[in-house]
Formats: structure tokens, sequence, C-alpha cells
């Protein structure tokens, strides 16, 4: 057999999978809940994962909550989990900005909802922008002329259900005119799971912006290293010893493999197993299965 194959995670697999790793980093949507529906067993098989003294992480894309407010969604499902295991990529945006010495006199002006704001908050950032902003249609005539701050030096975007032009304008004006200004995406999927449905996600905002100022962001969410660099330094595991799961190739399942941690791609998301059989996929996982429940086979064996 092909080594560099993907395996299905039979019995066996999943406990040599479990004996080798200390540490669990798990995707959230697709994988841990679908929107707002936990998926069968996930409560169980975190239990098990940390009765045999697993370190459990989790890594998600959606920027909307910050670290307090997915702690508290866990809890609505009935799983504690402590604000230190999670990392959103909306921490991430405030863990990037600090990592830089980003100053606290100058301003950030954010797309994007809640969980930014409260995160850049908590580190010491003003920030402008977010959800309430400009929420009016702008007069345009040939009197008006845009006023934005001189002061923010960095442009944070994420998904923002309150999109509108102001904050297009804003955010563009604020690149393109602010000297040094910084240009940050917490992540760029382009489909949100909102709901059952697929719904635009950060990466259409993100999108509007490389259009409008011709520039590229600094992407700090899966798949990039600087979530991975965060997350290493609290945890002081090596990568081999770590298993990446998640239900997309090229955010988890890539995020996981830059690292040289192992990688479990789950069914119970957006991927399909036509998709990973596709011929084309260059991102291919260690192992694969329908949901995270199916390591709890490994007490069978
Ligand atoms: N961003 C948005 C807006 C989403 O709705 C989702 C999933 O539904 C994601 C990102 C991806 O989140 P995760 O990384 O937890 O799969
Ligand atoms: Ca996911």
């Amino acid at each position: 057999t092909d080594d560099s194959r993907p395996q299905f995670l039979s019995s066996q697999n999943a406990e040599f999978l479990i004996n080798s790793v200390d540490a669990f980093l798990f995707d959230c949507d697709g994988v841990i809940w679908k929107g707002d529906t936990l998926i069968d067993g996930v409560p169980e098989t975190l239990e098990m994962l940390r009765s045999k003294g697993k370190k459990l992480v989790f890594v998600t894309n959606n920027s909307t909550k910050s670290r307090k407010q997915y702690a508290k969604k866990f809890q609505t499902f009935g799983i504690s989990v402590n604000e230190e295991e999670i990392f959103s990529s909306s921490f991430a945006a405030a863990a990037y900005l600090k990592s830089i010495n980003f100053p606290k006199e100058k301003k950030v002006y954010v797309i994007g909802e809640e969980g930014i704001l409260e995160e850049l908050e908590l580190v010491g950032y003003t920030c402008l922008g977010g959800p309430e902003d400009g929420n009016k249609r702008i007069q345009l005539n040939s009197n008006f002329f845009f006023e934005h701050d001189k002061d923010v030096g960095a442009v944070v975007v994420g998904l923002d259900q309150y999109i509108n032009y102001y904050k297009l304008q804003y955010g563009t004006l604020c690149i393109r005119e602010n000297s040094g200004c910084l240009f940050i995406a917490t992540n760029r999927d382009a489909i949100g799971h909102l709901t059952s449905q697929e719904w635009p996600g950060a990466g259409t905002m993100v999108a509007a912006i490389c259009g409008s100022t011709q520039k590229e962001p600094i992407v700090v969410g899966k798949p990039s290293t600087f979530m991975m660099d965060f997350l290493l330094e609290r945890f002081q595991i090596d990568t081999p010893k770590m298993c990446m799961v998640g239900d997309r190739l090229d955010t988890d399942i890539l995020f996981g493999k830059n690292a040289g941690c192992k990688t479990l791609l789950v069914f119970s998301g957006v991927t399909t197993t036509s998709d990973l059989q596709g011929p084309t996929n260059s991102i291919q996982p260690d192992y694969y299965t329908s949901t995270v429940s199916d390591l709890m086979q490994s007490r069978l064996t």
C-alpha cells in the first residue's frame, strides 16, 4: 500500500492515532457543530480524549465571536472548554497585532462583528467601525467629501453581516491613504455555514477590499502559520505529536500539514468522499472518517 494515500480511520488506526499524539486540534464548524447544532457523539469523544490525558484545542476561522463567546457556545452544548483552549480567527487578529507591537496610539478599523472588536479591545486597542458603522446610505453629491481617521494603522476584515458601502470606502481610504496602514484578514473562507445553507464567507468582504485597494491582506486564520505559531507558543507540544481534525482540505488539513501535524479529515462538514478522491486534490489527510465520534472505536480494540 501507498503510505502517502489517506487511510480510512479503522479502529486499529484510531487506536494508533490516539496513542501517538498528545494533542488534538479541532476545527469547529463541520467537526464539533454545524451552525447551532451539535454533531452527534462529540461530547463523549472529547470526554474520552480528556480521560486519556490528551490536550484539546479548538481552532475556528469564524471571526464573528470572541474566545469568551465561543466558551459560552460550548457550554450551551454541555461541553466544558476553557477560553485558553480556543483559537478563533478574531483572537488571531488581535494576537497578530500584539505580536508585531502595533502601537496602542494607533486605531484599528474593523469590517467585521463583535468577536473581533472584543478581542482587539481586550488587548487594549482602540477600534473604529464594527457592525453598527455607516448603516445609512451616503448622500453622494459634488460637495461631499468622505473623511476618515488618519490615525488608523490597521484595517481588520472578517465576516460582516452588516457590510455596507460606507465601510468599504472607509477601509479602502485607510489602506490607500494612511501611510503603512496594514490590511489584515481574519480568514478567506469563500463560504460560511451560518445556517444549513451556504452563505458568503469572510472571503467575500476580503475580496471587496482587495478589489478596491489592489492589495493583498495578511491572513491570520487557517491555513496561515500565525495561528499555529500562537498555539505552539501556548502549548509546548511537538507538531508530530499533534493531530489536526477538520472538514476542509484547503484550510484545516493544509493548516495541519504545513506545521507537520498528523491530520484527520471528517465528512461531517463540507468535504465529501468524492472531493477527497478527486485526482486534482493535492492536499491529502493522513486519515479520513465520517465523524469525530469514530475516534471512540479505539475503546473497542
Ligand atoms: N467563517 C464563517 C462566517 C463561517 O460561518 C464558518 C463556518 O460556518 C467559518 C468561517 C469556518 O469556521 P470553522 O473554521 O470553524 O470551520
Ligand atoms: Ca470547518
